[in-house]
C-alpha cells in the first residue's frame, strides 16, 4: 500500500511539476465529503414526517414542493441554514399548511449540520497521494465554522492542509475566497490548481482570477451545474477517485 502512494505520487508529482503547479486548493463539500447524501437522507425524513401528518398529501407533492423551495433559498439564502424557515413558509403557501406544522419538523433538517458526511470514494487515498508529493494543500470550503470543524475531525482531515479558508454560509463563495487562500500561500494563480463541484463557486471563480488549472468534479446538485465550463478545465466525471489518474 506505502509502495503505491509513493508510486502514484512520483508520477503525480511529475504531472503537476509540468504544469507549475505548486499548491492545490480543494472544495470540501461533494468534493472530498458526499454532502448531498446527508440532505437526501435527511429530505427523506422531513418529507416521511410531514406525509404522516398531512395525510391529504403524496409524497411526491411535498418532495417537489421542498425541492423548489430550497433551490430557491439559495439564491436569497446561499448556504445557510436560516434557509429551512424561507423553505417552510414557501412550502406552507404552496401546499395550503399550517406553517407550525412544517416548521416543527424542521430540526429534522437542522440534523444535517450536526453530521459529518461519509469521505467520497477514493477522497482518502487521493489526498494521501497529493500529500507525498510534498505539494502544498489548502482547503477553501463553504460552511460554518462548527460544522466544518466535525467533518474535519469525523475524517481527520485538518493534517493534510496547511491553510484552510472557511467561507461564511450567509455569502456566496467566490473568487475572493479562493484570493485569499491564494494570497496565504504567497503564490500567483499560475501556480495553483482548483478542485471543485461548484461549477461558479469553485471554477468560474477561479478562471476569472488566472488559475488555469482548474478540476470539475460534477455533482448532483443541479444549482451548482449552471452556466459555462471554462475553457481548458479537466472535467472528472468519476469524482475524486479519477483525479490523479486525469493528471499523470
Ligand atoms: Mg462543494
Amino acid at each position: 500500500m506505502f509502495k503505491e502512494v509513493e508510486n502514484r505520487a512520483n508520477l503525480l508529482g511529475e504531472g503537476l511539476s509540468r504544469r507549475g503547479i505548486v499548491v492545490v486548493l480543494f472544495d470540501l463539500d461533494d468534493t472530498l465529503l458526499d454532502t448531498n447524501k446527508v440532505f437526501r437522507d435527511q429530505r427523506d425524513k422531513f418529507v416521511d414526517a410531514l406525509d404522516r401528518k398531512f395525510s391529504n398529501l403524496t409524497k411526491e407533492d411535498i418532495g417537489r414542493s421542498l425541492t423548489n423551495a430550497n433551490n430557491a433559498a439559495y439564491y436569497t439564502h446561499s448556504v445557510s441554514p436560516t434557509r429551512w424557515d424561507e423553505v417552510a413558509k414557501s412550502m406552507s403557501e404552496e401546499l395550503a399548511l399550517p406553517f407550525e406544522g412544517i416548521s416543527a419538523e424542521l430540526p429534522i433538517l437542522r440534523q444535517i449540520y450536526k453530521t459529518a458526511p461519509e469521505l467520497h470514494e477514493g477522497a482518502l487515498e487521493t489526498l494521501q497521494v497529493f500529500l507525498a508529493t510534498g505539494v502544498q494543500m489548502g482547503l477553501v470550503t463553504h460552511a460554518s465554522q462548527e460544522w466544518t470543524q466535525i467533518k474535519l475531525e469525523a475524517h481527520n482531515l485538518f493534517p493534510f492542509f496547511d491553510e484552510i479558508v472557511v467561507v461564511d454560509e450567509n455569502i456566496f463563495k467566490g473568487p475572493e475566497h479562493w484570493l485569499e487562500a491564494i494570497n496565504r500561500f504567497n503564490v500567483l494563480p499560475e501556480q495553483v490548481m482548483s478542485m471543485g463541484d461548484n461549477l461558479g463557486g469553485d471554477i468560474r471563480a477561479t478562471a476569472e482570477l488566472g488559475v488555469k488549472h482548474r478540476i470539475y468534479l460534477p455533482g448532483k446538485w443541479s444549482i451548482y451545474s449552471d452556466g459555462e465550463i471554462p475553457e481548458g478545465t479537466i472535467v472528472v466525471e468519476e469524482g475524486i477517485k479519477k483525479v490523479v489518474d486525469s493528471l499523470l
